[in-house]
């Protein structure tokens, strides 16, 4: 039988990629929506998730809310008794992820707590080419253009909000995933409006324990072409990353490719619904503890406002 779903904060991740992929998708019901300025045409619409707790019986919530939210609404989801699906960031302070994880595995529930750049397409491959390979370097460019891609989002540039690296965690999200090894910072500068809350570029400096440096350059005011890549030099080829983790290249030459963001949705879910079934959970806070620790160590310099 397929699992009845309810969603929270129906803003622009929620509309583009889950209720699309959710529709799609056998194994879930999309029967209820919490939202406190929206609705969803053919379901049941709530104000918040304690009316949608009340009102519907649900057995997982997928919450869609920008990350200084996500803290209160997943306890209150798993204490209710649902199986809980979390966008990324995962929270706003990382002690908060570890709360989570722990109540998940105390009432034998699902914690789902995504990275959905690891869904890519070209991930996996990613991972298994570089298994058998000896790092030397590596570079990450990720820039884009916030008034494109986040418009009106205030919340990113809260307090708890991320800034620069709500886009640039799923960067760390896919290079924590396909490095055969750990990898930690060790300088970072960081750009913040002099209005605002939370960076709107970073030069991040990490290092493997082996001493290989990696690079990552996270940027909101980019202009044309829009960068999501990541290059990964070996003894013995290079590998690139680019769209976001769903082209792969190595030595120039493509191996895979495929629409980006809109492939990672379904088969999030996918994963959602095999994790329900087997009563496992899924939580690896690594590329938050990298964000984290550029705030803990990075040096801060304040540039021109910024409005959303
Ligand atoms: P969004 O467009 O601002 O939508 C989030 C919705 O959450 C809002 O419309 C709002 O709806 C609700 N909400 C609840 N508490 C809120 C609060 N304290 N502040 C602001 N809104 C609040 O944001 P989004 O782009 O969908 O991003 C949401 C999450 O998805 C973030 O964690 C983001 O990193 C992640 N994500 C976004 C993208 C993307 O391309 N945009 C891609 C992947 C992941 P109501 O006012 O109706 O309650």
């Amino acid at each position: 039988m397929a699992l009845r779903i309810g969603l929270l904060g129906i803003g622009k991740i929620a509309r583009d990629q889950h209720i699309p992929a959710l529709r799609a998708n056998r194994d879930f019901e999309l029967v209820a929506c919490a939202s406190r300025n929206a609705t969803v045409d053919g379901v049941t619409n709530f104000p918040d998730l304690a009316t949608m707790l009340a009102g519907t019986r649900l057995d997982c919530i997928s919450i869609c809310t920008p990350p200084q939210a996500h803290f209160d609404a997943a306890l209150t989801a798993l204490r209710a008794g649902c199986h809980v699906m979390l966008e990324k960031p995962p929270t706003a302070t990382t002690r908060q992820i570890a709360l989570l994880a722990d109540e998940a595995r105390r009432l034998d529930l699902t914690l789902f707590q995504t990275w959905h750049s690891r869904f890519a397409a070209g991930v996996d491959a990613a991972r298994d080419w570089l298994r058998t390979r000896e790092l030397t370097s590596g570079r990450i460019i990720w820039k884009e253009d916030v008034h494109h891609w986040h418009p009106g989002q205030q919340w990113i540039f809260d307090a708890g909000g991320f800034g620069v690296f709500d886009p640039g965690i799923n960067a760390l999200s896919v290079l924590t995933e396909i490095l055969p090894t750990d990898v930690c910072v060790e300088g970072a500068l960081l750009e913040f409006p002099e209005n605002q809350q939370a960076p709107i570029a970073a030069n991040v400096r990490m290092r493997t324990p082996d001493g290989v440096p990696i690079v990552a350059e996270f940027d909101f005011r980019q202009k044309g072409e829009q960068s999501w890549d990541i290059e990964l030099t070996t003894r013995t080829g290079r590998l690139k990353l680019s769209n976001g983790g769903a082209t792969l290249a190595v030595d120039g030459t493509t191996l895979t490719s495929d629409a980006g963001l809109a492939g990672e949705y379904p088969r999030l879910y996918q994963r959602f619904a095999k994790l329900c079934a087997a009563g496992h959970s899924e939580v690896d806070w690594r590329p938050f503890q990298l964000v984290a620790d550029s705030f803990l160590i990075g040096e801060r310099r304040m540039v021109a406002p910024h409005h959303v």
